[in-house]
């Protein structure tokens, strides 16, 4: 009898213990599917008390109500999102979604201020229905950028996320936002102006998810400072640079939701400039192929700021420093730099300074 009812009392739990192992896994499946927008993870810095968390069915995006602008905003595209929906004709909306004790953003806050309302989930790209397309101008989605960011420089990149869609029938997972100074610009005294805006973009075939990042994934990062732009400069391959170089301005840690391991492979990469940049005319790079050292040449100031990276044939930066080129008899900068320690192969030497970039690659040889 005492034993019988034990066991009853064992069933009883095993069957409450098997249950309740049901409902965690559940809750698991529900938190990963969230929001395909947030497919990569949630990006988190370490201050959550300027990160509101919003999802809508087009885009997921943290605001920040002391910049009255998302510090990020988060979507999937691919052709499916794209349509032939006429452009939203109103006024930018405002996002009245948000907690009672936020300012919200209205479309007379930017006019006259010499910035463009600049979409971070582009209209084109949720042209599928009107709601869709509706949804891009809320002013949660927008943030001060110059026209000639806006209309050229920003929308290079734009179209070639429509072109890797429509005609690669790739699956993107896009992350944009903008990096400020400690005391920024306001429009109207409210809106943040940016310093620069950033964009994340990984790359994936169609129906492709989290579960398919390998460390052979490719990933767009771009920087781009919200200036003007002269005819010239205004291609987004000139602005490529790392993950980890965002998150170092940003202090948020995206694509946290892949492993580890390939996550820091992949943010370290600058997977653009490699294989499409083309040697720079006003540049020189001798001797050739490198043993020791290369001196290179180029035209510049001395009182700008350099910046050179180097990086090998897959994009890996394996150098980075500030330098300070000497001026050489004919007026141009000249540097020399020493690579004994470079294991053989196929490198690049990028010179930034500002919005300026050299591109010189180069054989390294062992002696
Ligand atoms: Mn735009
Ligand atoms: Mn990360």
């Amino acid at each position: 009898m005492h034993y019988y009812t034990l066991r009853k009392i064992m069933n009883y739990l095993i069957i409450l213990l098997f249950a309740s192992c049901i409902s965690i896994q559940l809750e698991a499946q529900q938190t990963e599917s969230v929001s395909i927008h947030l497919e990569m993870g949630i990006p988190l810095d370490d201050n959550a008390s300027n990160d509101y968390l919003i999802i809508r069915p087009q885009y997921a995006l943290s605001y920040n109500q002391q910049l009255n602008l998302a510090n990020w905003v988060s979507w999937n595209l691919h052709r499916g999102w794209y349509g032939d929906v006429p452009r939203y004709s109103g006024n930018f909306i405002q996002d009245t979604s948000l907690p009672a004790e936020f300012y919200k953003v209205k479309h007379g806050d930017y006019t006259g201020s010499g910035y463009d309302r600049g979409h971070m989930v582009r209209s084109e790209e949720r042209t599928a229905t009107a709601e869709d397309n509706k949804s891009t101008f809320m002013l949660t989605n927008i943030m001060p950028q110059t026209p000639t960011l806006n209309q050229q420089t920003w929308l290079s990149l734009e179209l070639e996320c429509e072109r890797m869609c429509k005609n690669e029938n790739k699956e993107l997972f896009v992350i944009a936002g903008g990096v400020f100074g400690a005391n920024p610009k306001r429009l109207n005294t409210v809106v943040a102006v940016p310093d620069s805006c950033w964009k994340i973009i990984v790359i994936l075939d169609s129906g492709q998810r989290l579960k398919d990042i390998t460390s052979a994934t490719r990933v767009i990062a771009v920087m781009m400072n919200n200036g003007t732009y002269t005819s010239g400069k205004t291609d987004w391959k000139l602005y490529t640079t790392t993950v980890d170089a965002i998150e170092e301005r940003t202090g948020y840690d995206f694509l946290s939701d892949i492993p580890k391991h390939i996550q820091n492979i992949i943010e370290s990469k600058n997977y653009v400039s490699v294989l499409e940049q083309v040697e720079n005319e006003s540049s020189v790079l001798f001797p050739h192929p490198v043993y020791d050292y290369f001196t290179i040449k180029f035209s510049g100031k001395k009182e700008d700021q350099y910046t050179m990276q180097i990086m090998d044939i897959l994009g890996t930066v394996v150098e980075s420093k500030h330098i300070q080129p000497m001026n050489d008899v004919d007026g141009s900068m000249m540097l020399k730099h020493d690579v004994k320690h470079l294991p053989r192969g196929s490198y690049f030497i990028m010179i930034l300074s500002g919005s300026e970039r050299i591109s010189i690659p180069f054989l390294k040889l062992d002696q």
